[in-house]
């Protein structure tokens, strides 16, 4: 087998623990087997291990988005705010927002990190433009 990326034709058969991460979440594949180039570190998964991996890839993103919408709903609720209350005071649309909160969009790092400030620091609200009083004026 010749290496695809560099064409060195000594591509050597391994077997290793490979590590995942996304997002700062990480998983480890055990007895991953492939084919390895020394030359220039490219691999080739064989079958089992690469759809091992492709699984493992799709489990973490969802596990990431999951735990990510998961975390904005607790902090919007923990503000006793409404969707539409939150998404004003953030400046997204509430569409946008809600999808954030079911998985279904991955909602932009700036947002998470804001609301995760906010969550340990709720008085920050009404430097960020938010005063209960004005709600329903
Ligand atoms: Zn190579």
């Amino acid at each position: 087998m010749k290496c695809p990326a560099c064409g060195n034709i000594e591509m050597v058969t391994k077997i290793q623990d490979e590590t995942l991460t996304y997002s700062g979440q990480s998983l480890t594949l055990h007895s991953m087997k492939g084919n390895f180039c020394p030359v220039c570190d490219e691999g080739i998964w064989d079958e089992e291990s690469y759809h091992r991996y492709t699984e493992a890839q799709a489990a973490i993103v969802r596990a990431v988005k999951g735990n990510v919408s998961a975390d904005i709903r607790r902090i919007r609720k923990s503000l006793k705010l409404t969707q539409t209350e939150l998404s004003e005071v953030v400046g997204i649309g509430k569409v946008a927002f809600s999808r954030y909160e079911r998985g279904e969009t991955k909602p932009p790092n700036p947002l998470v990190i804001l609301l995760k400030l906010v969550e340990r620091h709720p008085d920050l609200l009404a430097e960020i433009g938010y005063q209960h009083e004005k709600r329903h004026g």
